[in-house]
């Protein structure tokens, strides 16, 4: 029954750190992680927010301390119109703080990649970077991984954390699941805040919507801010379908001066105070990225039955490389801190004989994570439509509704929560409370 022991982690990402240090830390297994890049590629990624229900577990994992210091605390998105008017206040943490005693924050990727980074330290637990798989035999009792230096290793369990351009998912577990382009795009820099704002101004969001896209801010830790511009770009032609990554590389050029160019006609019609401020922004920005926004299709497989019929499967994929959404519910690296937290109470049951097989415990994972993020992903691709080019009365519209809200929702001093709902106050351990054991054999 309990033959777990070393497990394999493919991904140094926020899901495979998380995964390292919950499964030291919770079922006592000895976890090594294999990361394709080395370490000073950390950088990638501008900021990064994550809703209550992710802080909850960054909490379980005992992380908050390292946390804190590094992120900012939100508490209100205000949405501007182009003429630079405030036409809604949306208190984004208030409801979900005194439900969970969790808030929304934001965090740099680079410095919740080094938090997690300094975890597994406190565990032993060994990180490889270079490492570029080739192959994965799944034995039905252990699997193998082999990597194209000519090393492999030998585990009970296999977690492809590889994100959304997973190897482990094309290799071995759904080679014709690839990842599909939202027809979204952005582009974003962090910068030095060099303005004198109100100090207030440090917890709070800035959007503007406007008919060729969505213009937003977002304060960082030390003094600095995250802007970006979010808005429909066509696939690239000549990307073709075989690997998209290489058809953006190539056009990546293009498309950055592209979004450039339009970001400036954007701010042109945004007026007052606020569009001076973004104007101020971007002018300063040293360092701008272009990312389009992929997303893996619903239904593809997680896990593959074992090569050996009497055996359990031993590979699991978890976070974007099985279920990357578009980024515009926030919610990526809260969902792979919830897979995470899900498939360590399944194993800890596993471990106690509660379920007979890897193949039980895979099954339960799949049941309840599935309607989860169908969920989320709905409501990614329903906030990515938002950021498509539409008719300048479509925006005036969206512009008159929201401020008429506002003073209807003050009159009867209702809240102005607008984001609030049971996605961020959803807790993945009641889940677990209610899984019942599989038959054993
Ligand atoms: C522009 C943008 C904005 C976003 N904004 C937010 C946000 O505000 N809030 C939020 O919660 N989420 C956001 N996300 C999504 C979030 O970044 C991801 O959901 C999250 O990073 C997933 O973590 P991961 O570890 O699964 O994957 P990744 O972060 O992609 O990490 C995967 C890791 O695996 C490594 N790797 C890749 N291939 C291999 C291989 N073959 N072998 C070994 N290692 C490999 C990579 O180098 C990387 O270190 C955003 C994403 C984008 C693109």
């Amino acid at each position: 029954m309990y033959d777990l022991e070393r497990i394999i982690i493919i991904g140094g990402g926020p899901t495979g750190l998380a995964a390292a240090i919950r499964l030291a830390q919770n079922n006592k297994l000895s976890p090594i992680i294999y990361e394709l890049r080395n370490p000073g590629t950390a950088s990638l990624g501008g900021s990064l927010g994550i809703p209550a229900n992710g802080v909850r577990v960054l909490h379980r994992l005992g992380l908050w301390d390292s946390i804190l210091p590094r992120s900012v605390d939100i508490a209100k998105n205000v949405v501007h119109s182009t003429s630079g008017s405030v036409l809604n206040e949306v208190d984004v943490a208030s409801e979900a703080k005194n439900q969970t005693g969790f808030g929304y924050i934001r965090i740099n990727r680079v410095d919740l990649v080094q938090c997690l980074r300094d975890a597994t330290q406190e565990y032993d637990i060994p990180i490889h970077y270079d490492k570029q798989i080739q192959s994965i035999d799944d034995l039905g009792d252990s699997v193998t991984v082999t990597f194209t230096d000519g090393t492999s290793d030998t585990g009970s369990l296999l977690l492809g954390c590889d994100g959304i351009h997973s190897s482990v998912r094309r290799i071995h577990v759904d080679a014709e699941i690839a990842p599909e382009y939202s027809g979204i795009s952005a582009i974003s820099s962090i910068v030095d805040d060099v303005t004198n704002r109100d100090p207030r101004d440090t917890t709070s969001l800035h959007s503007t919507l406007t008919p060729h896209g969505m213009l937003a801010t977002a304060p960082c830790a030390a003094n600095q801010i995250f802007w970006f511009f979010s808005k429909e770009v066509p696939l690239p032609q000549g990307s073709g379908s075989v690997d998209v990554r290489d058809g953006w590389m190539l056009h990546r050029q293009n498309e950055l001066a592209d979004c450039r160019n339009s970001l400036s006609n954007v701010l042109d019609c945004v007026q007052g105070k606020w569009g001076k401020y973004l104007r101020q922004l971007v002018d300063a920005s040293q360092d701008v990225h272009f990312y389009p926004h992929y997303r893996i299709p619903l239904g593809g497989r997680w896990f593959v039955s074992s090569d050996n019929p009497q055996g359990s499967p031993r590979v699991l994929l978890l976070g974007d490389a099985a279920h990357a959404v578009q980024p515009h519910a926030g919610q990526g690296v809260a969902m792979a801190l919830e897979d995470v937290i899900l498939l360590s109470g399944l194993l800890v049951q596993y471990q106690d004989g509660d379920h007979a097989s890897l193949q039980g415990v895979f099954d339960r994972f799949d049941q309840i994570r599935r309607p989860r993020i169908q969920r989320i992903n709905e409501v990614a691709m329903r906030n990515g439509r938002m950021r498509r080019n539409q008719s300048p009365w479509a925006v005036w519209c969206k512009e008159w509704y929201m401020w008429t809200m506002l003073r209807i929702n003050r009159f009867w001093g209702m809240s102005m929560s607008g984001v609030l709902n049971g996605d961020v106050l959803y807790d993945v351990e009641k889940e677990l409370k209610q899984v019942k054991p599989t038959e054993l054999n």
